[in-house]
């Protein structure tokens, strides 16, 4: 028999039972949790997304970048890519983090180790980039650059869609998937002229089933955010860009994990 069916609820011992624990909880609490990143135990770590809690050594692993030195991708140092003027079909790009090799083992760890359940964590660093880079921007969709059929049928899942999946739930922005890769398209469904207009994206093609709603009531043009794991040379963004915008009257801004 427990002290509260011995007591009843509300008992003194119940009442100290309680200050006793409270006082446990502030001093020693909360509980030890395993790092999903290094697997160390800890209590003194970040929250994240979906209540998976990073440790403070590797929170403090994450290069963040605040303030971006490239205003078209993002890029937190010199840019010479940008510089040289390749006109690019998207407004621009921001990023959460610098592509460190620290990054890179996470990303690979997310990848190509099939741990799906980071998706809360790397869907929590876009909503920071996004709070950090784009307050004031009214977003009417997010979407995201698809993973190939092959590549899906490797990893089980679409890494990249489950990030903006869990960025845009937490961000009260509605997901939606505007893309194909060509590819997997087959050369027989490209037979429109509207659907072949939408492979002007090179590699992807806009989706011919979709709808796009638009939140916004000013007059410029709604904004749709694409968001992709890195952007290495700007080429995938861009033409995902093409594609979007050879179909709908949209601005595309790109919102990727790293830079
Ligand atoms: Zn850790
Ligand atoms: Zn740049």
């Amino acid at each position: 028999m427990t002290n509260r069916e011995l007591y009843g609820i509300g008992s003194r011992t119940d009442i100290l039972h309680r200050n006793v624990s409270k006082f446990f909880a502030r001093w020693f609490g909360p509980a030890h949790v395993d790092c999903p990143m290094c697997g160390r135990r800890c209590r003194d770590g970040v929250r994240t997304g979906a209540d998976l809690v990073l440790c403070g050594r590797c929170y403090a692993d994450i290069p963040w970048i605040e303030r971006p030195q490239c205003e078209t991708c993002g890029r937190s140092a010199h840019c010479p890519d940008c510089r040289r003027g390749i006109p690019r079909r998207f407004v621009c790009n921001r990023a959460a983090v610098r592509y460190s090799p620290e990054m890179k083992r996470w990303l690979a760890r997310y990848k190509f180790r099939g741990d799906e359940r980071l998706a809360a964590l790397f869907g929590w660093m876009l909503k920071i980039a996004f709070e950090r880079h784009y307050a004031g921007l009214d977003v009417s969709a997010v979407a995201f650059v698809p993973v190939g059929a092959e590549r899906l049928l490797e990893r089980g899942f679409d890494q990249t869609e489950r990030m903006a999946a869990w960025f845009a739930r937490s961000a009260g922005l509605p997901l939606v998937s505007l893309l194909v890769r060509v590819r997997d398209v087959g050369k027989q469904s490209v037979r429109t002229r509207r659907e072949r207009l939408a492979v002007v994206g090179g590699r992807f093609a806009a989706r011919p089933d979709v709808v796009l709603g638009d939140r916004t009531t000013s007059k410029t043009r709604p904004a749709v955010l694409l968001v992709d794991d890195v952007y290495t040379t700007g080429s995938t963004l861009d033409e995902c860009a093409a594609a979007i915008r050879a179909r709908w009257a949209v601005d595309v801004y790109g919102l990727t994990w790293a830079r």
